[in-house]
């Protein structure tokens, strides 16, 4: 775009116009008095000080900016996350080699690093060994200080051999991008500066902050603090927002953390993700090709007994299942429980959230009461007791599938005979869990 339309350039330009006889030392010129620095630069240098190679004005340098944190956030959510970390999606080599470039020069990160990084978050989520667990480590530490807890996890040299296999190892992974890996930041500083002069500067700056900040702190941060659930979990994961516009997808970072190595992270129909729209386009175009998504659950009617297929069915989608018994077993029991018990306070949100997911983010304080809550109320008590024991059963990664389907049958069968109805109702749908054929 031509300088002096009307930008920044254009407006700079009106301001403070360099008349020949400025550059000729005449030092009667009212701006030459005004400015002295200018009287010894070029007068193309001087404008490539303020306006920089582009002349950009700032709609311009705002729609550069978009563009580049964009091609970066996809870079991190399409070729890192899920393609290199969780091989999700497979890239043409050639684009698979652009987004590995891009990442090089716009966040220093190092393929096989992030990868291993981030499959240990997913193998170790909430305990000490997770990089970067909000309940660890506090909100704040991971909101703000991601960067180095990043930094700390790539010093753990095991753990990046442990989990970072199969990740780029060619001629120029092991010349340039890993081994000097700050070079491609320092390259786009010279890009930005040589594009838009002294503030190129600036515009750098807050493009190597992005990335930090809005996926080491806000999707490792908030998406494991605050939000929806569409999937009860094992870990604190939530979806920011059901429309992941902003942050490639990665805002759907709960059912993200049902279903890993899917390669799209919207589930349900008013869910938006802009990252699995761009692989659809990518695949459309022969760039992409999609090894796994999420399967849809389905439900057979009339099953008496699980089967083997209700127990495939059951161990991928058994973060649902845990959902659907919070929604249709328990919610509804407690909505029982108040109505018949009208002056009682009601539970707080945070020991209601402890019935749904076993109370494993509790203290030993809030644990005790809701304890007290529940055994008072033997109905509550029995159903906190199977949900545990459904839960065992889900969990449990037994090698034996039969002794597994035995103790999921022996489930449904108790927990039919117990009399309470919405127990029983859940028992028989869950025994019809299949998987969707597509
Ligand atoms: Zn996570
Ligand atoms: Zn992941």
């Amino acid at each position: 775009m031509a300088a002096g339309k009307g930008g920044y350039a254009g407006k700079l330009n009106k301001v403070a116009p360099y008349p020949a006889a400025q550059w000729q030392g005449d030092q009667s010129s009212p701006i030459m008095s005004g400015y002295p620095v200018e009287s010894t630069m070029s007068p193309a240098f001087y404008s490539w000080l303020t306006e920089g190679l582009s002349g950009f004005g700032w709609l311009e340098i705002a729609i550069y900016f978009l563009v580049v944190t964009q091609l970066t956030i996809f870079s991190v959510t399409l070729y890192l996350h899920r393609s290199q970390a969780h091989r999700a999606v497979d890239f043409h080599p050639v684009l698979a080699h652009f987004f590995r470039f891009w990442t090089w020069l716009t966040t220093s990160m190092i393929t096989r690093e992030w990868a291993a990084i981030h499959r240990k978050h997913h193998a170790k989520c909430e305990t000490e060994e997770d990089p970067h667990s909000p309940q660890v480590r506090g909100i704040r530490k991971v909101m703000w200080q991601g960067v180095e807890l990043y930094r700390e996890a790539r010093a753990d040299r095991a753990s990046i051999e442990k989990y970072g296999k199969g990740c780029p190892d060619d001629w120029i992974e092991r010349h340039l991008y890993a081994k000097y890996p700050t070079l491609g930041p320092t390259v786009m500083l010279f890009i930005s500066v040589a594009l838009f002069g002294v503030i190129g500067v600036a515009i750098w700056a807050i493009q190597m902050l992005w990335i930090p900040f809005w996926a080491a702190g806000v999707v490792n941060g908030i998406g494991h603090w605050w939000g929806y659930r569409n999937f009860e979990t094992t870990d604190t994961a939530t979806n920011l927002t059901p429309w992941g516009f902003w942050i490639g997808g990665e805002e759907l970072h709960n059912n993200h953390h049902a279903f890993p190595s899917s390669a799209k992270f919207a589930l349900r129909k008013f869910e938006f993700d802009i990252g699995w729209a761009a692989i659809k386009l990518l695949e459309a175009m022969g760039l992409a090709k999609v090894l796994r998504v999420a399967p849809s659950l389905d439900v057979r009617p009339n099953i008496p007994m699980p089967d083997g297929e209700t127990l495939k069915a059951l161990l991928t989608h058994r973060f649902q299942a845990m959902t659907d018994y919070y929604r249709h077993v328990m919610r509804p029991a407690l909505r029982a429980e108040r109505a018949a018990a009208e002056h009682q306070p009601k539970l707080p949100r945070e020991l209601r959230k402890g019935l749904a997911d076993g109370g494993r983010w509790l203290d030993a304080g809030a644990r005790e009461r809701l304890q007290a809550f529940v055994s008072r109320r033997p109905q509550l008590a029995t159903l906190v007791e199977f949900r545990a024991r459904l839960a065992a059963v889900l969990e449990e990664r037994s090698i034996d599938a039969s002794a597994t389907l035995q103790r999921l049958q022996a489930w449904c069968a108790e927990a039919e005979a117990t009399g309470i109805r919405a127990l029983q109702d859940f028992s028989m749908r869950m025994k019809g869990y299949a998987i969707a054929a597509r």
